[in-house]
């Protein structure tokens, strides 16, 4: 597939964002840039048209902006997963560690089925903390996560370690630190 401009020129990278340490890696750009944007999804429907997925499941808040397109031209069901006290019907809830907190997500309990075959997506995965909570809460419906997603991936912070190479982990650009 012809690639018509840089996907990383696309990021920014804001250093010190939130906190002094962590340099931010902005997918608004992508947002603003309609070839850039095309490129992305494209590429994901590209990696998993021949999987058989039954559904794409989502993190919020940017993980679900790329989802949501990838669904619509895989005509599958997009699920979302939320950070707790934002669904209203009842969830299956993992909660997981970060770097100095806990959190906590959750799915709808009526959007998973035992058996489907689902994807996870994020705009991007760090420790792979968020991805692997989110497999516990599908699993918890009886679901079978086949693969991990994320358009970008930092994998000095070692997530494969975290998510295990039981299931196959896809990016489209990595960053090996500053
Ligand atoms: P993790 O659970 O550590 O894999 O963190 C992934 C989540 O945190 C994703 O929802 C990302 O949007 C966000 N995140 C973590 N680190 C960064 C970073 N350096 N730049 C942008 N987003 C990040």
């Amino acid at each position: 597939m012809k690639e018509s401009f840089s996907l990383d020129s696309a990021i920014r990278k804001i250093p010190d964002f939130p906190k002094p340490g962590i340099l931010f890696y902005d997918i608004t750009g992508i947002l603003v840039n309609p070839p850039a944007f095309r490129y992305c999804i494209d590429r994901m429907v590209e990696l998993y048209k021949n999987d058989h997925l039954d559904a794409i499941a989502a993190i919020e808040s940017r993980g679900f902006i790329f989802a949501a397109p990838f669904a619509e031209r895989m005509g599958i069901p997009l699920i979302l997963i939320r950070k707790k006290g934002k669904l209203p019907g009842k969830t299956y809830s993992c909660k997981y560690a970060l770097e100095y907190a806990t959190a906590e997500i959750e799915v709808h309990q009526t959007d998973v089925r035992p058996g489907q075959r689902i994807l996870v997506m994020d705009d991007l995965i760090a420790t792979g903390g968020t991805l692997n909570a989110a497999r516990n809460v599908l699993e918890q419906g009886g679901a079978t996560v086949t693969g991990f997603f994320g358009v970008v991936g930092l994998p000095f912070l070692s997530y494969a370690a975290v998510l295990g190479d039981s299931v196959p982990v896809k990016t489209l650009i990595e960053y090996h630190g500053e």
